[in-house]
């Protein structure tokens, strides 16, 4: 009797394929092995095993099992499990599970080891360079810095071959971390919030909790302590912070390394290929106990997984909206389940989902209701620009000019907040009124000057900005309308000539590394004014940090989605509640048209629970999340003809199900990308529905022509 392995490839494949397991070698579930797939070998994971024969035909060999480590038993039945609940193929979760196995290696290290020989001229500073070396693997000047010599003395025992140097492969070094460090002392309500923690991080099991605390309540420093006492339960014990911001991971590494006296390990798109892989292989090999991460890292190998952290669990950017599509929170949620690990949902502005499972009882609700220490949350006023509106052409109204003019006076820092990169987000020919848009795209070309180029943010589409308008040919007749953050620190500059102005945009801060300097150059008060996207504007303490402007605060209220609302209440929660997080008290101006809004009034009121009844009681009315569920069905094609008749069929074949309703087919939000026709379903379910089953059926009635492509998105973000 054979055995037969059933292997799950790393691509979009419906389902495992079985493959004979050559004698002898002994394979078992959570290896990697190259199987063949067609002409070509393919990396893929051993996922189940069993004995008998191949169907008709025997079945292909697998070619030989790598020399990687076993994915465990848990990060298998996490892939099986999402690609489930996200309707997509099974190996499109592998390959993010994947992802730093399939990374380069580190190159090789040059290490030098002693051959035994005596040097022939003992001095005291070679003796203690061979000391050093004793089964130490150090490079040459490693060893020089541990000796405590020059690296001439390390060189000359080489050259006397008194040492050799050996390439070795380079084994990621991640040092245990310190427990007996203290943390901070928290004060009342952080202790009993830590506390309960450290009750279900020792009662063991599933549990959920919410860490709801307002901006600088000292959320961090609790989940830190849960992580320590997770640590300290059990020697083999992991713990994974997630974040939704590159800029955010830095931030909280450091303050890691701080309690811990340790690295963690460092996980999102941003870390280089070899690195990726030195963490991959130390999270599998239970090394690497503890790891700052993007979304991605919910899908590392960890062997002993016992605290995940989802640090800003409100934030949009935890939904991944290309590829596999998935959002990181609720899957942190499924991870902690299948691992038997405890979850720790933080923010300052929950979502209406969290909240509902908080207040249902489902998850353990610890809040903490005010600031850390004497700091207090900032005073908020709504500027309405009907009344003191900018001079023409410009964006910053009089009283945010005074209170910015005051700020610089005291010596403080003022952060202008406006969620649009680029210069400005519109330009239009003033002789015929057309606008700039993409060739291939519906969506505006938002002027770049730093680049001088008109820029699409959907595709990245870019071109020079033109001199004549391309419609009627005018000459200069393009007018830049609507401000970005580079108009705006440009008004900043005019305004403030002596001011040190900085922008932190995606444009400006490209990787982890910038963003950490110009988070450190405004932690040091380097920088007066920074003007800021999404990207700056939450999670960050800079102590000198007391006005807040929001520049233009009604920016997401507009467009139709219904979750504009909360997202537009939480983003601006955020970002007034960096200002005044220490000793200095803070203040926010948000610029409005409607400051009789309800997400401003809120605002200003500092009423969260108001504002979050009101917006449940409308959800509860129209049977939206958290009371009803949603999915999303995209479909894409170059020929609408084609496209539109697989929309028609669909529509026939939508199942019918109790508590379900499909609207659609109607134009997507974004109907047209990349030269694609964009269409979509939505689909509401009751709560008690199982969504996936009955998308999974739909899905399986229909099969779109090769010309159209077909996108599931379960608990779509915007909607
Ligand atoms: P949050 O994550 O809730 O926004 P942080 O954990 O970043 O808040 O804390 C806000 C500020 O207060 C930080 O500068 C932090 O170092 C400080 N802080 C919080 N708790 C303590 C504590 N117990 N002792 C000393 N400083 C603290």
């Amino acid at each position: 009797m054979t055995r037969i392995a059933s292997v799950l490839l790393p691509m979009p494949l419906p389902e495992a394929f079985d493959y004979a397991e050559p004698e002898g070698l002994g394979l078992e579930v959570g290896d990697q092995v190259a199987a063949p797939l067609g002409p070509r070998l393919m990396r893929g994971v051993v996922v189940g095993i069993r004995d008998g024969v191949g169907g008709n035909r025997p079945l292909k060999p697998i070619e030989r099992k790598l020399d990687e480590p076993r994915l465990p038993p848990g990060s298998i039945e996490f892939v099986q499990w999402a690609a489930r609940y996200a309707v997509d193929f099974p190996g499109q979760p592998l390959a993010i599970a994947l992802r730093g196995a399939r990374a380069p290696k580190p190159k090789p290290v040059k290490v030098v080891r002693t051959t035994g020989a005596e040097p022939a001229r003992p001095t005291l500073a070679r003796s203690k360079v061979l000391q050093a070396a004793a089964g130490a693997d150090l490079s040459p000047a490693d060893l020089a810095r541990a000796a405590g010599v020059s690296s001439g003395v390390v060189k000359g025992l080489i050259d006397e071959g008194v040492l050799a140097l050996h390439e070795i492969e380079a084994v990621a070094r991640f040092d245990e971390p310190d427990l007996s460090r203290p943390g901070s002392r928290l004060s009342d309500s952080q202790a009993a919030a830590a506390d309960v923690l450290k009750e279900m991080l020792q009662a063991g099991g599933f549990q959920v909790a919410l860490l709801d605390g307002v901006t600088g309540s000292g959320k961090t420093e609790v989940y830190l302590e849960a992580a320590a006492a997770a640590l300290a339960e059990d020697p083999t014990a992991q713990v994974l912070v997630l974040l939704p911001e590159i800029a955010l991971t830095q931030a909280v590494i450091g303050r890691v390394a701080a309690r811990f006296g340790v690295q963690p390990g460092e996980w999102h798109s941003d870390v280089a290929p070899p690195a990726r892989r030195r963490v991959w292989e130390a999270v599998a090999g239970g090394r690497c106990r503890i790891v700052v991460g993007a979304r991605s890292a919910l899908f590392l190998p960890f062997t002993n997984l016992r605290l995940i952290v989802v640090d800003e669990e409100h934030d949009g950017s935890f939904k991944q909206e290309e590829g596999f599509i998935y959002q990181a929170r609720d899957l942190a949620v499924v991870r902690g389940k299948i691992e038997g690990s405890c979850v720790l949902l933080a923010s300052a502005t929950p979502s209406l989902e969290t909240l509902r499972n908080a207040e249902q009882g489902r998850y353990r609700w610890l809040r903490l209701s005010s600031r850390h220490g004497i700091a207090q949350l900032p005073e908020i006023q709504l500027v309405d620009l009907r009344a003191t509106p900018p001079e023409t052409g410009r964006w910053l109204s009089p009283p945010l000019v005074r209170a910015m003019a005051e700020t610089l006076e005291r010596g403080e820092q003022t952060l202008l907040f406006l969620n649009r990169r680029g210069y400005a987000p519109l330009v239009l020919c003033k002789a015929c009124g057309e606008r700039m848009t993409a060739p291939d795209t519906d969506s505006w070309l938002v002027e770049h000057r730093y680049s001088g180029r008109l820029v699409c943010h959907l595709t990245g589409f870019s071109m020079p900005k033109p001199e004549r308008c391309p419609h009627c040919s005018a000459k200069d007749s393009l007018v830049s309308i609507g401000p970005g953050v580079e108009r705006v620190e440009e008004e900043a500059r005019a305004l403030f000539p002596d001011a040190r102005v900085a922008v932190f945009s995606s444009d400006t801060v490209f990787d982890a590394r910038e963003a950490r300097r110009l988070v450190e150059a405004m932690a040091e008060g380097q920088i007066d004014i920074l003007v800021a996207t999404q990207a700056a504007a939450k999670g960050h303490n800079f102590p000198k940090l007391t006005l807040v402007g929001v520049v233009d605060a009604d920016l997401g209220l507009r467009g139709g989605d219904l979750r504009a609302a909360e997202r537009t209440y939480q983003l601006l929660a955020q970002a007034t509640g960096r200002a005044g997080r220490r000793d200095r008290p803070g203040r926010a101006l948000l610029q409005t048209y409607a400051p009789e809004h309800s997400v401003m009034q809120a605002l200003q009121a500092q009423d969260r629970d108001a504002f979050v009844a009101a917006e449940m009681e409308e959800r509860l009315f129209a049977k939206l999340p958290p009371f009803g569920r949603l999915a999303a069905v995209i479909a894409s094609g170059a020929d609408p003809g084609q496209l539109d008749a697989f929309m028609r069929q669909m529509a026939e074949a939508a199942p019918n199900a109790e508590g379900v309703e499909v609207y659609g087919p109607a134009d997507a939000p974004l109907s047209l990308v990349r030269g694609r026709r964009r269409k979509r379903f939505l689909v509401r379910a009751d709560r008690g529905v199982d969504l996936s089953a009955y998308m999974t059926t739909w899905r399986a009635r229909v099969k779109p022509p090769a010309s159209v492509r077909l996108a599931i998105d379960i608990d779509p973000y915007s909607f």
